[in-house]
């Protein structure tokens, strides 16, 4: 659709902008923003840059709609966390697991640290996605591999150009007080990967979209998954209460 290439487009202005893609392998957008019919993509990931965060992002009219969030998003129904509201970023940006140089924008390590689908809480589909996000009262269910459950971005404010939100989960099943989700998940959801072993790597940066052209890429992705998925079943989100909680915030 040419309508919604071009806002896809506009939309990631900036982020073509910051970067380099001569010097950084990040990718440049553009080749993915077909719409899926399976499921709205979300990604979570840890990003060792100037100052430790974890970026957050959503998938919105063809983009990656992206916070930082400082602390990590928190299972704890009393945490809100920060997030600060970032450019667009392009889909293939959810593959993305590897460095940036030193210098470049966001230099540093970037781990792949969740990934799934989610949707709106109540339903409706992208629409109410969007009306959620315009209004600054986005509330989604995560079904990712270490996220689970009900979780609120609320805006607060523009005290600049960019909007500082919360993050907060939902008293619901999943809703886990002392789960410290951020320090007990030390590896890649993609790679199994430690953020030491990712900077340092064999294979410094992995991207599954670019290194399927020979089919050996996929192939490699598929393994270290399930590998992963094997290694990380212990750490991975809290299993749903015995007891259900009723209480919505
Ligand atoms: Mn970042």
């Amino acid at each position: 659709m040419a309508t919604r290439k071009r806002s896809v487009a506009r939309s990631l202005d900036e982020y073509k902008r910051k970067r380099d893609f001569e010097k950084t392998a990040e990718p440049e957008g553009g080749s993915d923003s077909r719409r899926r019919k399976r499921g709205l993509r979300f990604v979570v990931q840890k990003h060792a840059a100037s100052h430790l965060h974890f970026d957050f992002r959503l998938e919105l009219d063809g983009v990656m709609k992206s916070w930082a969030v400082p602390k990590g998003p928190s299972y704890d129904p009393a945490a809100r966390r920060l997030a600060m509201e970032v450019e667009d970023h392009p889909i293939e940006y959810n593959t993305f697991e590897g460095t940036i140089p030193k210098g470049q924008y966001g230099g540093g390590t970037v781990m792949l640290w969740d990934r799934g689908t989610y949707e709106p809480e109540g339903g409706g589909g992208e629409d109410a996605l969007r009306e959620g996000y315009e209004r600054g009262d986005l509330k989604i269910v995560l079904n990712g591999k270490r996220l689970k459950g009900g979780w609120v971005l609320v805006r607060m404010r523009r005290p600049g150009e960019r909007a500082q939100w919360l993050l907060i989960k939902h008293r619901d099943a999943y809703a886990h007080p002392t789960f410290d989700v951020v320090a007990e998940v030390q590896t890649s959801v993609a790679t199994g990967r430690t953020m030491e072993e990712i900077a340092g790597g064999r294979s410094r940066v992995w991207q599954s979209n670019r290194a399927a052209g020979d089919g050996r890429g996929a192939a490699v992705a598929r393994k270290r998954n399930r590998a992963s998925a094997a290694a990380h079943r212990r750490t991975a989100a809290p299993k749903r209460a015995k007891k259900k909680t009723t209480t919505r915030r």
